[in-house]
């Protein structure tokens, strides 16, 4: 855990969080500013600053990660009309805060390109 990552401390109930889905591994939460209906953020509890800095041995837990993502589009009732998964990454890719997360985007059509 990293103390001034703010994700780290929801992970740890640090700051009040209704989780969505929790497990041993994976915290699922809403995204305090959301950007679509639905918006949901599932990070991992252990701090990944992006996803590069995922090693070898975080590849079980990035597979979990995804799978939990149909977890929670089912959870939400986004299964059958579909949602956007993004994962921005580093300066470029719009990251903001320094702990990985996967947000999960639904209840509306999604348009393409992003900006
Ligand atoms: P990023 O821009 O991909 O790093 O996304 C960070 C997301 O975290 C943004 O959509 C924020 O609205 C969201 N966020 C930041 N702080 C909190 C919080 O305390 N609770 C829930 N979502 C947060």
């Amino acid at each position: 855990m990293q103390t001034e990552c703010i994700f780290c401390k929801i992970a740890a109930k640090q700051i009040p969080v209704e989780p969505i889905y929790e497990d041993e591994q994976v915290i699922a939460f809403k995204d305090i500013n959301p950007a679509a209906p639905v918006h949901v953020l599932l990070i991992p509890k252990k701090h990944l600053e992006h996803l590069l800095a995922a090693g070898p041995e975080d590849v079980g837990l990035l597979g979990h990660l995804t799978a939990t993502v149909g977890v929670l589009a089912n959870k939400l009732g986004l299964a059958e009309d579909g949602f956007r998964v993004v994962i921005n990454t580093k300066e470029h890719g719009g990251q903001t805060v320094h702990h990985l997360h996967y947000h999960i985007l639904g209840g509306r059509s999604m348009k393409w390109p992003p900006g």
